[in-house]
């Protein structure tokens, strides 16, 4: 079915086993085990020999559920849900490396990620060389015998970079390297990372996906033998970053509005873009979409829309930043994105006040930047609250 359908046929119809009641919204199953008929039955259950559910810490229909849906929208094998995106990371790079293996990561990574790569993944021998996130060579650069992971976001948090998935897939391939991408905040109505050959996809399904602010969690999208014989889905299975039944359930509903959602971002997104770059006391605005983007072409031809996130740099550094966010009455104060409800940030001494300020400045995070995740209110009603405290 997924071959001919459009992502948001797909959204709909994806992931649907009725139950015998024949309902027509998906159902919830809240069981943490799995009942058999037989002594044999659990046995055969067990030894793998015969497919269906045991116990909820590894597979659960409603996760399964979401699983497929999601697969089913970034063109993937196979899904893996987890309980957050920090631990889609997690069970990714413990699922796929040993002590002794090498990442290559993007310098501009959601800051939990740098956290868990150098601070976490360190003390079990794994180390990590950051690079930047836009220049190609100093991937290539980077790679040692025993790199075995790319790792990358792209737009990035906060400053919306935009790293090559086709040219770094292809550095990758040749180095026999794994290239993950984090599509967080372009969701793949956006952007479909394993159609540009990036290998593993990853989800913080706590964002676009639920869309609403309500849940957390995550998945590790890309080839069946990659994920299922790789290492990841027995990390799941045996360690526990087990997605609820509850919050696959809210995700899974979720997907069925995403592109219509996401749709209706962008738009938001690109006219406060322009509208803050025609601001006097703006001094940058960072969108893909705005042809002052450093990398505007890439993006046009990478992403099909810019996404929700708009980062600018207020006159006035981290004083004139902070009376931007106290001045406003309708935007929320809050380090989530994704929401339906626009959010706003001040990265330099929240999201990325836990790195160094040598990192900080080296990645570009201002104390004048501000990043707001436009969500679906009025623009104008926006606009109006944000004018407030730059004037
Ligand atoms: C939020 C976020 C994560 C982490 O996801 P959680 O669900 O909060 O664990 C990872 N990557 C990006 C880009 C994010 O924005």
């Amino acid at each position: 079915m997924s071959d001919h359908l459009q992502p948001e046929t797909l959204a709909l119809h994806t992931g649907v086993h009725r139950s015998q009641f024949n309902e027509h919204s998906e159902a919830m199953y809240l069981t943490s085990s799995f009942v058999f008929e037989s002594a044999a039955q659990a046995a055969a259950r067990f030894s793998g020999n015969e497919p269906g559910n045991i116990y909820s810490r590894f597979t659960n229909p409603t996760v399964t559920a979401f699983e497929e849906r999601l697969a089913a929208l970034e063109g993937a094998e196979a899904c893996i849900a987890t309980s957050s995106g920090m631990s889609a990371i997690l069970a990714c790079t413990m699922g796929l490396l040993s002590a002794g293996d090498h990442i290559v990561a993007s310098r501009s990574l959601f800051g939990a990620t740098v956290n868990l790569f150098n601070n976490i993944l360190k003390r079990f021998n794994i180390d990590t060389t950051f690079v930047s996130a836009t220049d190609v060579q100093s991937w290539q650069a980077a790679i040692q015998p025993n790199t075995k992971l790319f790792f990358l976001e792209t737009p990035s948090n906060p400053l919306t970079e935009i790293s090559d998935i086709t040219e770094l897939s292809k550095i990758a391939k040749k180095a026999g390297i794994w290239l993950a991408v984090d599509n967080c905040f372009c969701t793949p109505i956006l952007q479909k990372p394993l159609e540009l050959g990036a290998d593993i996809v990853i989800h913080s399904a706590t964002k676009y996906l639920d869309g609403q602010g309500r849940v957390l969690g995550g998945a590790v999208l890309g080839k069946r033998e990659l994920l299922m014989d790789g290492g990841i889905y027995g990390f799941l299975r045996t360690a526990g970053p087990t997605l609820s039944a509850f919050n696959a359930w809210v995700i899974l509903k979720g997907l069925e509005t995403l592109k219509l959602r996401i749709e209706a971002h962008s738009s938001n997104a690109l006219q406060m873009a322009q509208w803050l770059e025609a601001q006097p006391n703006v001094t940058r605005v960072f969108y893909p979409s705005l042809a002052s983007h450093p990398q505007h072409a890439l993006a046009q031809c990478q992403q099909k829309s810019g996404g929700g996130i708009v980062t600018f740099e207020v006159k006035g550094g981290k004083e004139a930043a902070w009376r931007v966010i106290d001045s406003t009455r309708l935007i929320s104060i809050t380090a989530n994105l994704g929401d339906a409800k626009s959010t706003l940030t001040h990265p330099a001494t929240t999201t990325h006040a836990r790195i160094s300020q040598e990192a900080r400045d080296a990645a570009g995070i201002t104390d004048g930047l501000l990043r707001i995740a436009v969500g679906l209110e009025a623009v104008q009603d926006l606009q109006a609250d944000l004018h407030r405290g730059l004037t």
